[in-house]
């Protein structure tokens, strides 16, 4: 790992605020990222003090005068040479992302992939920013609504997604004539240097002012920062409920606006009209990819009586050969959870079951050689009723809860009868019960397929969800609105 976070420009002891390339570390704090892989350790990184906060957004500030007035696709050519960029480290940084965060190193790829096409999507973005023209009442008048940029962009990101999340609002941000400040998890802060460095350098290379990309390190506490600052016009956050409860309020106490994508509780429903193999797939890697940490992860499957312990079988089959092991490693199916803290929850979880439900797969912690981090979970298969709390509540591990169903209107209920509303699915070949489920009666989500498992996203699309997912949208369709002023 050493050589790549030496192309990436990084050393193991990092200062942790940037503007550009230009980097301190005055914070009295560090930030320690240990691998979940093999509890190696990548080094400590300087927390942002507040003074530093300060410094960063007057430099924000200033850099966004000069930027707002470049013409959007001269920002949008900036962004292309991002994506460049992007593509000449897409193999280092993809191992990063799959050593910090734990995911396969395919996933790893994956979300470096997710980087590049949002840059895509944003460069022809950036032709297109249109507003509407209407007759007016008066005579000899035109009207014409015209977006705006709004200013600093304050982003706050989850651990789960440690690159694609950022870039996915700050491409945007960017085409839209905003200036981005960047607070990632305090559990992968490496792999934010490296984003930081990479756009930093094509901001230098474009003569272009450094406070276009900034970067702040630390925990909650410097997410608050963004939150109670007037300076910030917008902040986008991703990460639980939780911390959207905490941020929403904060930042709508000075009317400020947000982005909120929070956690998920995603359904599958399976009808007697789906294709079993199909299904399985889409189950399996919906429930045990990324080890159950994408905030799309399916959580619930909803089995008609009928296919129900057929459906059962075939999950215990396919679940007996999953691998887990090192992420880097290609043959494994599943790598670790990210800390002890996420296996406490997970353990705690699984106790829960065993009050209200019945385990169907037992799960558990894997010791011995390959396992040392301590990180390495088994994935669990229960029955639970969909009421009880524990299935209410999202666990951010590969827990599978099973229930039946009658009728697909029921199905459709059950799917919708959980605080959160991101992912759902269904799997029927029977045009019929497909259309139920997408019509207004249907699905609650902000995302519903069919014949495709709950997790992973399309650039294209307005990704986000409703309820306690906080109703934001990001990424593609018209999600560049919520960047601009009107
Ligand atoms: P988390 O809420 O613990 O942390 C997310 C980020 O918020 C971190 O950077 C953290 O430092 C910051 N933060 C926490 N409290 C804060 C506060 N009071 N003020 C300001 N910042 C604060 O989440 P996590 O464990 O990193 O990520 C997992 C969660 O993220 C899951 O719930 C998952 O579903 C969700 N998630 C949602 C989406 C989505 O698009 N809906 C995408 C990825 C992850």
């Amino acid at each position: 790992m050493k050589d790549i976070l030496s192309k990436l420009g990084i050393s193991p002891n990092h200062d942790g605020t940037s503007t550009g390339l230009k980097w301190s570390g005055q914070g009295s704090n560090s930030i320690i990222s240990f691998s979940p892989v093999d509890g190696g350790k990548l080094g400590a990184i300087k927390t942002t003090s507040e003074s530093e906060y300060n410094h960063v957004i007057e430099t924000a500030q200033a850099a966004f005068k000069i930027w707002r007035m470049m013409p959007a696709p001269k920002r949008g050519e900036v962004v292309r040479q991002f994506g460049e960029e992007l593509r000449k480290h897409k193999t280092s940084l993809g191992r990063l992302v799959s050593y910090e965060m734990g995911k396969s190193y395919q996933e790893g790829l994956g979300e470096v992939q997710e980087m590049i096409d949002i840059c895509d999507f944003a460069v022809g973005l950036s032709r297109q920013l249109s507003g509407i023209t209407l007759h007016s009442e008066r005579s000899q008048h035109r009207m014409y609504e015209q977006y705006h940029p709004l200013g600093i962009v304050g982003i706050i990101s989850a651990f789960n997604f440690p690159v694609a999340v950022w870039a996915w609002n700050s491409a945007l941000a960017w085409v839209c004539g905003d200036v981005c400040v960047w607070k990632p998890s305090e559990k992968t802060p490496f792999c934010a240097i490296a984003c930081q460095n990479i756009m930093a350098t094509v901001l230098k290379n474009n003569n272009l002012p450094e406070g276009v990309c900034c970067l702040i390190n630390g925990d909650y506490r410097v997410g608050e920062l963004l939150s109670r600052d007037t300076c910030v016009p917008l902040v986008s956050a991703t990460g639980s409920t939780r911390m959207g409860r905490v941020v929403g309020a904060k930042v709508a106490e000075r009317f400020g606006k947000t982005i909120l994508e929070l956690g998920g509780n995603n359904a599958m429903i399976i009808t007697p009209e789906a294709d079993l193999n199909i299904a399985t797939v889409g189950v399996v890697f919906g429930a045990v990819g990324t080890a159950g940490q994408r905030c799309t992860t399916t959580r619930r499957l909803i089995v008609h009586e009928s296919i129900y312990d057929r459906v059962k079988e075939n999950l215990i089959s396919a679940y007996g050969q999953i691998k887990i092991g090192n992420p880097l490693d290609e043959k494994n199916h599943m790598g670790p959870l990210i800390d002890q803290d996420a296996v406490r929850m997970y353990l705690s979880a699984i106790e829960n079951i065993r009050e209200c439900g019945k385990i169907v797969i037992p799960g558990g912690v894997l010791s011995g050689k390959g396992y040392e981090s301590g990180c390495y979970v088994k994935p669990v298969i229960a029955e639970v009723e969909n009421e009880k709390e524990v299935v209410q509540t999202e666990t951010f591990a590969p827990i599978l809860y099973l229930m039946k169903y009658e009728k697909v209107e029921e199905a459709i209920q059950i799917q919708n009868n959980v605080p959160q509303g991101l992912s759902s699915a269904i799997m029927t070949n029977s045009v019929r019960e497909a259309e139920k489920f997408l019509s207004h009666a249907g699905s609650d989500c902000g995302i519903a397929n069919v014949n495709i498992g709950t997790s992973g996203a399309e650039i294209g699309g307005a990704f986000g969800g409703e309820k306690e997912t906080g109703g934001g949208r990001e990424s593609g369709s018209d999600a560049w609105k919520a960047y601009m002023r009107r």
